[in-house]
């Protein structure tokens, strides 16, 4: 890439963060390596077309190794949560007809790269890594503008990207078989994982870089081919990270991707005979009729969904490193993590203390436009995601909840064309209410206070989800008993609801997951069946 395609990048961003942009591109400009292998070749065959605003681009599917329109005739845009007068790109808007023929491609494609080699799988994956570290600064560029994350998290996004591929690819070789000892001398036996076929991969907008990735590299690493649908807010870095894999050398059909409404494609992307699994990440509401679906024909369904995450603070925890990552965990991204923080529960003897140290840490925030470099939160993703956010913090004040800070929707020069809100804090918060229980997903903490440990436990566990949890104490045997007993797929000890690696598994209990979760052993385990096999001389 050269010096004026990353200048490019930033046609259509606003004027003010394209000057402070170009002096830094230019610092970055020195890092980018040109190589003509990286360039991107398929330049030609996509249709670039002009929207009425004569900026963005239509970017088509990716079928059989072709880019290629929607048999609908038919785009839909994808505007800067930031400033929504900006659109990133026409994307298809595309019908079951589509998806029959990616379904069909990923089949046919499906017998060659399963009988390949996994050092070629592997080569490719090196190749893919080497794109992404040489394309991080673009990518993060467009996720910040598309998604409306700071560009901060864009890099943390795309750096655990990273490592989510690399660890994924480093384990298949040990994972894909296993030796065995049989009990008879003249029997050898061992056990291999076999791949699935196609697979549906199914995307959230808040991890769009991250999640596909998670999924994907196993997924191919295991043998099997996929249909990748990205979530309808995110689809350009979902179509950079399969720009990626093919330039990397995936073969035709391998990878097939397609854009358009889940409410119009999902179904068929989970109920087609040829799907043999289902990895989807999203909301529970959506994760059920998926499950249901996928039963019918008993395609296998890996369901990553909402969470409800509890911090719970104790009398002798580090006051301030708490409310830092409460405030941090609750409040990245907008809130729209899966594991944010969004009840914390206090010892009473503390809360006082606790909350003014909340209000001080929120009061640091600085809300705008993620590609400015003193913003700290960025937009939330939509309209739809702010105007929920807005009705949960009008439900809680009705509930009886307080609203101590914040919960307001940013006016003026630097918000009107963005979907801004101020990081709200509730206190008085009762367990069973509505913004205790529900996931609001936005940067909303409410503030719960119990009279012991075994009430905050209690607390904690008191919701339908089980994603993420965490409690600060320096007690150990306490921290201990809050290990065994949360009901959380990630329980944390001194660390905020989000932090997660990828050599472990990433998922929820209860309400908040189904199936194998992802990364760590179980994410290639997943997109795998057994067979076990015995050899004999006889
Ligand atoms: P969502 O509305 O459930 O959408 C997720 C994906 O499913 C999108 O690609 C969506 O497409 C698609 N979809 C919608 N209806 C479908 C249907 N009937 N059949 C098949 N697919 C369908 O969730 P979201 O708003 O994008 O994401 C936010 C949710 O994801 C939150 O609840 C969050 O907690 C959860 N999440 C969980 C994790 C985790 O690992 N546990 C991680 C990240 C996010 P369209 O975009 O076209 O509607």
């Amino acid at each position: 890439m050269n010096k004026d395609e990353i200048l490019t990048l930033l046609e259509g961003v606003k004027e003010e963060a394209k000057e402070k942009y170009k002096a830094e591109i230019k610092g970055i400009f020195g890092s980018y390596v040109r190589d003509e292998a990286t360039e991107q070749s398929d330049i030609d065959v996509k249709e670039i077309a002009m929207s009425p605003t004569g900026q963005a681009k239509t970017y088509l599917n990716f079928i059989a190794g072709k880019w290629v329109k929607s048999e609908s005739g038919k785009t839909f845009t994808n505007p800067n949560p930031a400033d929504f007068e900006e659109v990133l790109g026409l994307f298809q808007d595309s019908t079951p007809a589509d998806l029959e023929k990616a379904i069909a491609s990923a089949a046919s494609a499906s017998e060659n790269w399963r009988s390949g080699s996994l050092s070629e799988r592997e080569e490719i994956f090196r190749r893919a890594v080497v794109l992404l570290e040489q394309r991080k600064e673009k990518l993060a560029l467009e996720l910040t503008r598309e998604e409306g994350k700071t560009l901060q998290e864009s890099h943390q996004e795309i750096q655990s990207a990273i490592s989510e591929m690399r660890f994924q690819v480093g384990q298949a070789r040990r994972f894909l078989s296993e030796p065995g000892t049989s009990g008879r001398k003249d029997v050898v036996c061992y056990s291999v994982r076999q791949p699935l076929g196609v697979v549906s991969v199914i995307t959230p907008w808040n991890f769009p870089v991250n999640v596909p990735c998670r999924k994907i590299t196993p997924a191919l690493m295991a043998g099997n081919t996929v249909v990748f649908k990205p979530a309808s807010f995110t689809p350009l870095v979902g179509l950079r990270l399969v720009e990626i894999l093919t330039e990397a050398g995936i073969p035709k059909g391998v990878v097939n991707f397609i854009t358009g409404r889940g409410s119009a494609i999902g179904n068929q992307m989970v109920a087609h005979p040829l799907v043999k699994a289902v990895s989807f990440t999203g909301s529970t509401e959506v994760g059920v009729r998926i499950c249901s679906q996928a039963s019918l024909h008993l395609a296998k369904v890996q369901l990553e969904m909402g969470g409800k995450n509890p911090m719970v603070v104790l009398e002798d925890a580090d006051l301030e490193l708490a409310a830092k990552d409460a405030v941090y965990a609750g409040c990245a991204c907008s809130g729209q993590w899966c594991t944010s923080t969004s009840r914390v529960i206090l010892l009473r003897e503390i809360a006082d203390q606790f909350v003014s140290l909340l209000v001080d840490e929120v009061k640091q925030i600085k809300v705008g436009d993620g590609l400015d470099r003193d913003t700290t939160m960025g937009p939330v993703a939509g309209e739809g995601q702010l105007k929920k956010i807005l009705s949960y913090i009008e439900l809680g004040k009705k509930e009886g909840a307080k609203l101590i800070l914040g919960g307001k929707r940013l006016t003026g020069s630097r918000y009107d064309k963005g979907f801004f809100i101020e990081p709200a804090i509730f206190t008085e918060v009762k367990p069973e209410i509505k913004i205790a229980q529900e996931e609001i997903f936005g940067p909303v903490l409410s503030v719960m206070v119990v009279d012991s440990f075994a009430q905050a436990l209690k607390v904690a566990n008191g919701i339908r989800q089980g994603l993420s949890s965490s409690i600060y104490t320096k007690d150990l045997a306490r921290a201990t008993e809050f290990v065994q007993r949360s009901e959380a797929g990630l329980t944390h000890v001194n660390l905020p609801t989000s932090f997660k690696e990828p050599q472990l598994p990433f998922g929820g209990v209860k309400l908040s997951g189904y199936g194998p979760p992802e990364a760590g052993k179980s994410g290639i385990e997943f997109f795998t069946e057994h067979k076990s096999i015995y050899l004999s001389c006889r």
